[in-house]
């Protein structure tokens, strides 16, 4: 995801104040859902306390009946990833009540950025004073019943994202900046790029007179951050605008060729999706739900990479065929693409597509999941 990069650098604040709310809130990467959970015996309502969009609960109100004792009344805190909190009862001593989000199945794995559970583990510690009388600790599971309300500040992190996924998809649409780019020649994700591959599958130089500092990808995403602006024939950056190259020597990045400096991306030789790795995701409390859609973003260009790739590549004289993958290939002097894919997205409308097609899978996991937990 070539053109994710630039968020990183434009919403820094934004997420450097999400890295002071990990550390004080995102404690429990599993959040219950707010909802009524349920088995045959005991009926739980669970609801989020302090639970704003910029701060993840800090607690979990529960509340409910157990056939044959006393109402569960109890607020839970966050302790070394459990929900847990003590009821004091008169006569008998504290329950200590201990609450964990349940992930469906094993496949889930280890928890890796804030999700909501829709089933709980519930382990009651009874007071002494009942374990002297023989009786044991209990552990129950619930499942939710009913509407399931997702964390506040999860719910806002989404919004944000399938925001930003729609203003990418009205941009990469935007008929005047793709004949703007066309008519200046950008070059699609690399301004170093000698060549791109045309409709026939040859490889055909670009004019080396018309380098720019600018891709179209990079025009892209300053227009996300308000520093370009296109008109008929023209794009206009503002004075001063980082390019991606400049991007990549501040945040002292190794240029490897892919997107430098984005949360996920795709190797346009390998086609291997790189996920942000999980402490990265745990500090900017990033919801499993994103980490999701990012992964179906990228698994959309790698397929696309491995089509690409895996397709002949001809000469501009359309009959000798040119293998690009593997060691640096030179032409007339020239550097050419590391892969087919890579001289491929060179071309901006091809670059449009490949995004445009990744985004709309990107939202419509957003949208759904919105819909689901939100109330959206
Ligand atoms: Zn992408």
């Amino acid at each position: 995801m070539m053109i994710r990069s630039l968020l990183v650098a434009v919403a820094l604040s934004g997420l450097l104040s999400g890295v002071a709310m990990a550390q004080d809130s995102c404690g429990c990467l599993v959040i219950p859902m707010q909802g009524t959970y349920a088995d045959g015996a005991i009926t739980m309502d669970v609801r989020h306390l302090g639970s704003e969009a910029d701060a993840c609960p800090s607690a979990l109100a529960i509340s409910g009946l157990r056939r044959g004792a006393p109402p569960i009344d109890v607020t839970l805190y966050c302790q070394a990833g459990s929900w847990v909190g003590a009821e004091f009862a008169p006569n008998l001593g504290d329950f200590n009540w201990k609450v964990n989000g349940r992930l469906p199945g094993p496949e889930a794995g280890p928890p890796v950025g804030v999700r909501g559970a829709e089933s709980i583990i519930v382990n009651l510690g009874l007071p002494q004073m009942l374990h002297d009388m023989g009786k044991k600790d209990q552990e129950f599971s619930l499942d939710l019943v009913g509407a399931a309300r997702a964390p506040a500040c999860v719910c806002a992190r989404v919004r944000e994202e399938r925001l930003f996924t729609q203003d990418m998809i009205n941009t990469l649409s935007d008929p005047v900046l793709l004949a703007a780019a066309r008519d200046m020649a950008l070059r699609g994700v690399d301004v170093r790029a000698k060549h791109y591959l045309d409709a026939n599958s040859r490889l055909v130089e670009f004019d080396q007179a018309s380098t720019l500092p600018y891709s179209f990808d990079d025009i892209v995403k300053l227009s996300q951050a308000g520093e370009s602006s296109f008109s008929n024939g023209t794009i206009s950056v503002v004075p001063g605008a980082e390019t991606t190259q400049e991007m990549i020597a501040a945040n002292g990045r190794p240029n490897t060729g892919v997107q430098a400096g984005a949360e996920a991306s795709t190797h346009p030789v390998s086609c291997v999706v790189s996920m942000p790795p999980p402490h990265e995701a745990e500090m900017y409390c990033t919801p499993a739900v994103v980490l999701d859609a990012w992964r179906l973003h990228e698994d959309a260009h790698a397929a696309r990479c491995r089509a690409i790739n895996a397709a002949p590549v001809y000469l501009a004289d359309g009959k000798t065929q040119l293998d690009l993958n593997g060691a640096a290939v030179m032409l007339d002097g020239l550097v050419a693409p590391p892969s087919p894919y890579s001289a491929w997205l060179q071309v901006p409308e091809n670059t449009a597509l490949d995004e445009k097609e990744s985004y709309q899978i990107e939202k419509a996991v957003y949208d759904a999941w919105l819909g689901r937990y939100c109330g959206d």
